[in-house]
């Protein structure tokens, strides 16, 4: 799929553009010419822990005993199975949208980056990554051992530049002056603009990091420069980006889409951006703006360390458009080949979907049980039926088991439900919004 296509290089097309002196000399990337399918695979969230920074004792068991989900104690294997696909298939781009840590610690960006190294070593691939709200500064970090956690190094915004410089920053041809925005141009025809969302400058400070994002007004004004860029170079733009563009859920919204997405659409349409790519929220879930004349989809990818473990296949065709597709890791296949005994990964998938519904079995069970008003038997029916559509909603596959779940007795029960009120809410929402599939979408060109 590759080779023969890449026969400009970047530093070649670098002097088509006006205003790039930052390019590195050393970022002497072949270029994909342009009239050539393209392939990217997207992921997000990977919530990377080093092995290093833990010692599966005591105080690493409570840690992970409070997950929201994520399989923090399979990251390793999770990512591992990653690379190898990534290796395997070797698509010309991937596309990492940030939080790649658990909470930024040090190590575990090292770690990361290195593995990014092996990918981009085996071949055809190249990696271009963001930070999320996670990864810069974040006094969260901690190693978990024996009885306790440990402060643990954390990144500043300088460190994540110079540590994932190969992965975006030393082949970017302009770079935002205020963030760790950049633009990269992989192609001839498709170009990313890596937008840095992320507020983390009063993380320290306030000794918590934010999560909420936004985009400041200069960097409007640099996005504006790079799509003139663009437009004077024939190619389109995708955004990446960390925060949501576009509101996804109907009770998750504050601090995931971005703070000030109104005007972020405006710019982005202006810009003749079609098609942005984020993460944050953890759902697999694709919107699209209301504007019928210039639509712009946000393409959500849920988190690679979460159940159901899946990622995003992008195609570019110059004729046909984009085409985008989930793909879940196979981590039992991986173990296989690996010879490994253990019994969870050889039978991943089903741990993984009772490990991610489990938990919303619980929580929706003590809700449930604190309004005093119904009985256990309806409890337990009505627990099962959220948690069966949470792990659809989060999947991005609520139409699968949409039948199912209103013959269900539980769904009987939620329907003459007045509480809990957002419960509720957020059942019905499931059932009667969700008529798509948000695990594939086409764009035409
Ligand atoms: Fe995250
Ligand atoms: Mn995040």
């Amino acid at each position: 799929m590759k080779g023969h296509k890449k026969i400009l290089y970047l530093t070649a097309l670098c002097a088509l553009l006006t205003g790039c002196s930052s390019a590195s000399k050393d970022a002497e990337q072949a270029i994909i010419e342009s009239g050539n399918k393209i392939s990217m695979f997207v992921t997000t969230d990977i919530h990377y822990l080093a092995e290093s920074l833990h010692d599966n004792g005591p105080a690493y068991q409570r840690y992970l005993a409070t997950s929201d989900g994520r399989q923090l104690n399979y990251v390793t294997e999770i990512m591992d199975a990653f690379a190898e696909e990534v290796e395997a298939q070797k698509p010309d781009i991937l596309i990492v949208s940030g939080d790649l840590t658990n909470n930024g610690e040090k190590e575990s960006h090292l770690k990361l980056a290195e593995m990014f190294g092996e990918i981009e070593q085996a071949g055809g691939t190249r990696v271009y990554v963001i930070p999320g709200n996670h990864d810069i500064e974040n006094p969260y970090a901690r190693s978990i051992k024996g009885e306790d956690q440990y402060v643990t190094d954390y990144i500043s915004s300088a460190d994540f530049e110079t540590i994932y410089g190969d992965y975006g920053y030393k082949e970017a041809v302009s770079r935002d002056k205020t963030t760790l925005s950049y633009l990269a141009t992989p192609s001839k025809d498709v170009w990313l603009l890596m937008l840095d969302t992320n507020v983390y400058k009063t993380n320290i400070k306030y000794g918590a990091p934010a999560s909420y994002g936004q985009i400041g007004q200069e960097t409007y004004q640099w996005i504006r420069e790079c799509a003139k860029l663009a437009k004077e170079n024939n190619a389109q733009m995708i955004a990446v980006m960390h925060h949501n563009l576009l509101k996804h859920s109907p009770v998750l919204s504050y601090g995931f889409t971005l703070d000030n997405y109104e005007e972020a659409l405006e710019v982005l349409e202006e810009c003749d951006v079609k098609l942005a790519l984020s993460g944050h929220i953890h759902i697999q879930d694709i919107k699209r703006s209301r504007n019928e004349e210039h639509p712009i989809y946000d393409v959500v990818t849920s988190s690679l360390c979460t159940y159901p473990q899946q990622y995003g296949v992008l195609e570019f065709d110059p004729e046909q458009g984009y085409d985008y597709h989930t793909t879940r890791v196979d981590v039992a296949s991986w173990a296989k080949s690996k010879n490994l005994q253990n019994e969870y990964l050889l039978n991943f998938s089903t741990n993984s979907e009772k490990f991610f519904a489990d938990r919303a079995y619980k929580r929706i069970y003590n809700q449930l049980t604190e309004t005093g008003i119904y009985t256990e038997y309806e409890i337990e029916l009505m627990s099962d039926t959220v948690s069966r559509l949470n792990v659809n909603y989060f999947a991005g596959t609520v139409p699968s088991v949409r039948e199912e779940i209103l013959e269900s007795e539980g769904y009987k029960l939620w329907r003459k439900a007045t509480e809990p009120e957002r419960m509720v809410t957020y059942v019905n929402s499931l059932v009667f919004d969700y008529k798509i599939d948000n695990t594939k979408l086409h764009i035409s060109n």
